[in-house]
């Protein structure tokens, strides 16, 4: 089976690491020439928008998926007419655009923070009135790693913002004082059969992940996998999607969904029986599911910027270097390392260890 990847990131190249051993080939389309997984399979290199490119992408592929949610409607709409997509259109389209899954959630009884929609600066002042500050403003579309937002605290913040971030349409958020940010990871299959990782613990710093540790019995698994099923069943989904939460007052407020498979489940690559990757692959590939159960402690650590020595981090007993082999850039998720240890006070030891290495 051959599968057609849009976009050619470290995804990508985590997705054909996972499916070669299940017997399947790559083809990756995506306009940068030193696009990290174009060495795991064909390189199409086009913009997203090329149709001749997308249409002989379609003619050598069983099925097509994508790495990341900002893929032009049109492309997603171009290729389905001649070869199956998952996630589907209608997922990629809620997914990409801040208020239609916001608006998704409020209907689907799941807690957000409050929001508006903004469309100019007069609209940002009276959502601001009635929101109040602190809040947060972003983008609705593009946005990640924290670019495309901006945390508002005083009136001062708030003048010339809108213009600040581009003039383009946004959402405004109130801020919400979590005591920490989860993550479910679930996959869904063709005939509809769900399975959910256990919930991780995530550590952000300036809008960019760093830390992912797989909890032990987190007392709001069942909570979390109640509202992400009801994401799922509404899309009909199909494939790996990763759903972010703010943990605040015993509860959990819905933050985003990425349709895709999530850096904040690289863990599972050592520490799930069948990680979010092979997951991804078996479900749109209408196989059948793998299991998600944790094979021990487990957490992950990105690299951000740069890789430290190979030989340090193989070290490290229970470590596991992903090298996505991409050129050194300031703020860039350029690798990770996954821990898998026995017991939490050992992972908690490793954990340090590694960041010593990265210089934390
Ligand atoms: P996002 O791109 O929406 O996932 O935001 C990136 C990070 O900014 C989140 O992981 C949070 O740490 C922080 N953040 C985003 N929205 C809010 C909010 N409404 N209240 C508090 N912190 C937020």
């Amino acid at each position: 089976m051959k599968i057609g990847v849009i976009g050619g990131g470290q995804l990508g190249r985590m997705l054909a690491l996972a499916g070669t051993p299940l017997g399947m080939d790559f083809a990756f389309l995506d306009p940068a020439a030193d696009a990290c997984a174009a060495r795991l399979g064909e390189h199409l290199r086009a913009d997203y928008d090329d149709q001749e490119h997308l249409r002989r992408l379609a003619d050598q592929v069983d099925l097509v998926t994508f790495e990341f949610e900002s893929v032009p409607a049109e492309t997603v709409a171009f290729l389905s007419q001649f070869v199956p997509v998952y996630p589907s259109a209608e997922a990629l389209r809620i997914a990409r655009d801040r208020l239609f899954e916001k608006s998704m959630f409020r209907d689907l009884g799941i807690p957000t923070p409050a929001f508006a929609d903004i469309q100019s600066q007069a609209d940002l002042e009276a959502a601001v009135a009635s929101i109040g500050l602190p809040a947060v403003l972003k983008t609705r579309t593009l946005g990640y790693d924290g670019k495309g937002q901006k945390v508002l605290r005083s009136a001062e913040d708030v003048a010339g913002t809108f213009a600040e971030l581009g003039s383009v349409p946004c959402l405004l958020e109130g801020f919400v004082p979590f005591s920490g940010e989860v993550s479910l990871i679930a996959v869904r299959a063709r005939d509809g059969q769900t399975r959910f990782y256990p919930l991780v613990h995530n550590t952000h710093e300036s809008g960019i992940l760093r830390l992912s540790v797989a909890s032990q019995a987190h007392p709001l698994q069942a909570l979390a996998e109640d509202y992400v099923a009801r994401v799922l069943e509404r899309l009909d989904y199909v494939g790996v999607m990763a759903f972010e939460f703010f943990e605040v007052d015993g509860g959990l407020k819905a933050n985003e969904i990425a349709p895709r498979v999530h850096n904040s489940g690289h863990w599972t690559i050592e520490g799930a029986e069948c990680s979010q990757f092979e997951n991804h692959l078996r479900a749109v590939a209408g196989l059948p599911l793998g299991s998600t159960a944790k094979v021990g402690e487990s957490a992950m650590l990105n690299f951000i910027g740069e890789v430290p020595a190979a030989e340090k981090v193989i070290a490290i007993d229970g470590c596991h270097l992903h090298d996505y082999g991409k050129a050194f850039k300031a703020g860039r998720k350029v690798g990770h390392a996954t821990l898998r240890c026995v017991d939490l006070p050992t992972l908690r030891a490793r954990i340090d260890e590694v960041e010593t290495l990265i210089g934390n």
